[in-house]
């Protein structure tokens, strides 16, 4: 396994993280906007292609702070938003006869970026920040299943790697501010939870 310091990474293209049934892939509601766009869906065909995992439990305050995209408020209760999956597991996008995305320019940042996860460098006095406020990591999926992360694999182009995350930081900020908007609403009773009112909601903003 590569270590955290010396990335290391080339996709295979074995297509495990189009089809690991535990995968869910998030989108933020730009990902929602582009695949639209991309496809020219209607309200309706965006509905179809998405899915809202509802959770089993309530997650706890502690918990919505560690989540990437936070779950948005609906008619099944809190679930986060994703693409829809097929039976099997795999990705609605995934061709597994040609194994590649059908949706490849437009899919979520999720997919752009994995198996790597960024955050905002929080240490000032880091002398390792070498200038970048943005510092990344394997995801835990990565490491998990993700053939294309190993030691003898080329390091990757972290500059590259680094402005994607840098941007991908910028589009979940935004996020964070729609959704927690949205969730406002429902609790101050402006607006039913519904997945297709969410939608309405998404579908006035621009990416
Ligand atoms: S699991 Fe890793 S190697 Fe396989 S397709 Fe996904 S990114 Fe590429
Ligand atoms: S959107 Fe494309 S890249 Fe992302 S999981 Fe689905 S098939 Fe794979």
């Amino acid at each position: 396994m590569a270590s955290e310091k010396d990335l290391r990474f080339e996709c295979e293209r074995c297509g495990k993280c189009c089809s690991d049934e535990k995968t869910i892939v998030n989108l933020t509601y730009n990902d929602i906007l582009r695949i639209k766009e991309a496809l020219g869906l209607n309200l309706d065909e965006i509905n179809h292609i998405l899915a809202f995992y509802v959770f089993e439990e309530e997650p706890t305050e502690e918990d919505k702070k560690k989540m990437v995209i936070s779950p948005i408020e609906t008619e099944q209760g809190l679930a986060f938003v994703g693409l829809r999956k097929r039976p099997d597991g795999t990705c609605y996008f995934y061709d597994q006869k040609k194994k590649k995305c059908l949706i490849y320019n437009a899919r979520p940042n999720f997919c752009r970026t994995f198996p790597f996860s960024f955050e905002v460098e929080d240490n000032e006095n880091d002398q390792e920040r070498k200038g970048s406020p943005v510092k990344m990591k394997y995801t835990e999926k990565g490491r998990q299943y993700c053939p294309g992360i190993r030691e003898d694999n080329p390091l990757i182009n972290k500059k590259k790697w680094l402005e994607l995350g840098k941007k991908t930081i910028e589009d979940l900020n935004k996020n964070y501010f729609i959704f927690k908007e949205w969730n406002e609403k429902v609790k101050n009773g402006e607006v039913e939870a519904s997945a297709k009112n969410f939608l309405k909601m998404i579908l006035k903003l621009k990416e």
